[in-house]
């Protein structure tokens, strides 16, 4: 699987995809990720060439219809998701298979993500190009114009909160969907799906001491009963 991000914030990554799980996958090459930044497509009246050298190129622009706030404009974004698509084009013309290619567009008010999704996309699609809005969102335009190239997105949403920006939802979906690639889980943290799994669980010690009072693990854990345990654990799931 390989993940194109559209992001003017590229460094955010760097923590969450450098440690773990995911960065052991990464080092493994069982999933990859990509950045292309659409300030760098900036170009025309919004890129400024200060007289000390300096370049500005600017991204956002007051929206149409008034309103707080600045958009993302639709061009630079548009530039750097042709870019992914120019890359892909070439590598299947030379590998003679056609890329399956799904564009992720991130929203607020999008579908619900879920694991039922990240299931679908990780067994339908090899590269995913996902779309980090900031500010007040991105031009609609940018939609429209992917649809006429044939390209529909999936407006996404991971929550009713509303974030500063896609990035988050970006590392959501990788980390998720990375789950559902082969080989991205090691043996000890095997697919819940698989298993009967609970979101209480117990390690060593078997009594935890904390000011005088005794927190003990749950009888049945310790029991060796196979049957026990798997039913409470679904009771606690
Ligand atoms: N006014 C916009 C919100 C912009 S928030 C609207 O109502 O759609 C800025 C960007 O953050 C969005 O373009 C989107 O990329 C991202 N974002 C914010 N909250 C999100 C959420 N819950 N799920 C997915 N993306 C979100």
């Amino acid at each position: 699987m390989h993940f194109h991000i559209i992001t003017l914030f590229p460094e955010m990554f760097d923590s969450y995809l450098g440690e773990s799980i995911l960065a052991r996958a990464i080092k493994e090459k069982k999933i990859q990720v990509s950045f292309y930044n659409p300030r760098t497509f900036v170009s025309g009246k919004y890129k400024r060439v200060w007289p000390d050298g300096n370049v500005s190129r600017i991204v956002d622009d007051r929206p149409y219809g008034g309103g707080p706030g600045m958009i993302l404009r639709a061009e630079p974004v548009l530039k750097a998701i042709e870019s992914v698509l120019k890359k892909l084009e070439a590598k299947s013309k030379k590998q003679k298979a056609r890329p399956q290619i799904k564009i992720i567009n991130f929203s607020p008010s999008g579908k619900k993500f879920s694991t039922s999704y990240a299931k679908q996309v990780a067994g339908k699609y090899s590269n995913l190009i996902l779309i980090c809005g900031r500010y007040e969102g991105i031009d609609a335009r940018v939609k429209k114009v992917l649809r006429a190239m044939g390209y529909a997105t999936d407006d996404i949403s991971i929550g009713e909160y509303v974030l500063t920006g896609g990035e988050l939802p970006a590392m959501v979906l990788i980390d998720s969907i990375s789950r559902q690639v082969k080989g991205v889980l090691g043996k000890y943290e095997s697919l819940e799906e698989e298993r009967v799994s609970s979101s209480e669980v117990y390690t060593r010690p078997e009594v935890l001491l904390h000011e005088g009072k005794k927190f003990r693990v749950p009888k049945v854990l310790l029991s060796g009963h196979r049957k026990n345990i798997e039913e409470w654990k679904k009771k606690k799931q």
